[in-house]
């Protein structure tokens, strides 16, 4: 670590032209931690952009530099011009360019300096020069903390930092609920509500702010589409384009969902199904030892962490339902156990 602080700090000693990019569908921790190195940067005088590769959930555009955020998908010239003129690539939240979409042949492509801070497993070396990685922590935001500290860099953390750095924090523990949460995490956060952040109110702003739409969506899912199978203490939610449409879905609407069939009494491994914009997508969710990451690499072309995890089907809703019960019938002694 401290090797690669040194390479990092003597790579910002004078003003560069740095992007800062996040995975496909960031989340509160790509995002927050997108936007604090952002403002941390900026105030040292680099030319920094944060290029998403897609749009994400409105719950997010409350944080700081937000409305600055270049979207691939919606302006490529402008992303691909500014990436290919860029000194520094900041990767966050992510290990390898495939997670980033129809944005990855750019990103590959460009020579500037590459730097991954991330917490995933399994980081691909050959796509950076520089990566800290740090698959133990409970998120990107806490290993960018320590980062900037390392850095030098912890007195330009004020409170809308500080408040990006919490919604990352937060939301990768499900409010400082998952295994991955720390004493170091605690202190971490000790540290940004020091600085000024009022916890309720980002909690607020991320979690209880649902449309009616989405609540009601919510209430469907789990009266209607909620699939418990005891024997093997796994569940399902499942959801089709028409009935995602016919609640006005809007991206982030489905974000938790998983969790309330995780949440049933005995269920250890929890999928949530959804056919989004031609494909099927899953999050797979578990507790314990059960590794819905390998779950997810080894049928989904997807990963994660343990307890939580993503991938993609290229199949139809139903048969990726019945492929996830088979995967329950094949785990059943582990989900059991
Ligand atoms: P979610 O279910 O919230 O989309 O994702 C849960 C976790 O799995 C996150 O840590 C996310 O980064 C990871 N993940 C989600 N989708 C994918 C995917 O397609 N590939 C890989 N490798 N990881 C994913
Ligand atoms: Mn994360």
């Amino acid at each position: 670590m401290k090797e690669k602080i040194s390479l990092l700090k003597s790579l910002l000693d004078n003003p560069k032209k740095i992007v800062i990019t996040v995975h496909r569908g960031p989340d509160g921790d790509a995002l927050g931690s997108a936007l604090a190195l952002k403002s941390v940067l900026s105030n040292l005088n680099h030319d920094v952009t944060v290029i998403s590769p897609n749009d994400y959930a409105s719950f997010l555009y409350w944080m700081k530099g937000n409305e600055d955020v270049l979207i691939y998908t919606e302006n490529q010239s402008k992303a691909t011009e500014i990436t290919n003129s860029s000194d520094i690539i900041f990767m966050l939240d992510f290990n390898s360019v495939h997670r980033v979409g129809e944005f990855s042949g750019i990103l590959k492509n460009a020579n500037s300096t590459k730097v991954i801070i991330d917490h995933h497993q399994d980081p691909v070396s050959e796509d950076a020069d520089i990566i800290i990685s740090d698959t133990k922590s409970c998120s990107t935001a806490q290993l960018l903390f320590e980062v900037l500290d390392n850095l030098g860099y912890k007195n330009l953390i004020d409170k809308d930092v500080a408040e990006c750095l919490y919604a990352g924090i937060m939301t990768d523990t499900g409010s400082f609920k998952f295994n991955s949460t720390t004493a170091k995490t605690h202190h971490i956060i000790a540290q940004l509500i020091e600085i000024g952040v009022h916890n309720s109110k980002v909690h607020d702003l991320v979690y209880d702010n649902y449309s009616e739409d989405r609540t009601k969506l919510l209430g469907y899912c789990l009266n209607e589409k909620l699939q418990i199978f005891p024997e093997t203490n796994s569940a399902i939610i499942s959801l089709s384009e028409d009935e995602l449409n016919r609640f006005n879905f809007k991206k982030g609407d489905t974000e938790g969902v998983v969790n309330y069939a995780l949440a049933v009494k005995g269920i250890i491994f929890a999928i949530f199904i959804a056919e989004k914009e031609g494909v099927v997508k899953l999050s797979l969710r578990s507790k314990g030892d059960f590794k819905a990451n390998e779950v997810s690499k080894k049928y989904f072309n997807g990963g994660g962490h343990i307890n939580a995890a993503g991938g993609i089907s290229y199949t139809s809703l139903e048969e990726t339902i019945d492929i996830c019960k088979n995967i329950f019938e094949e785990y059943k002694p582990e989900l059991t156990k």
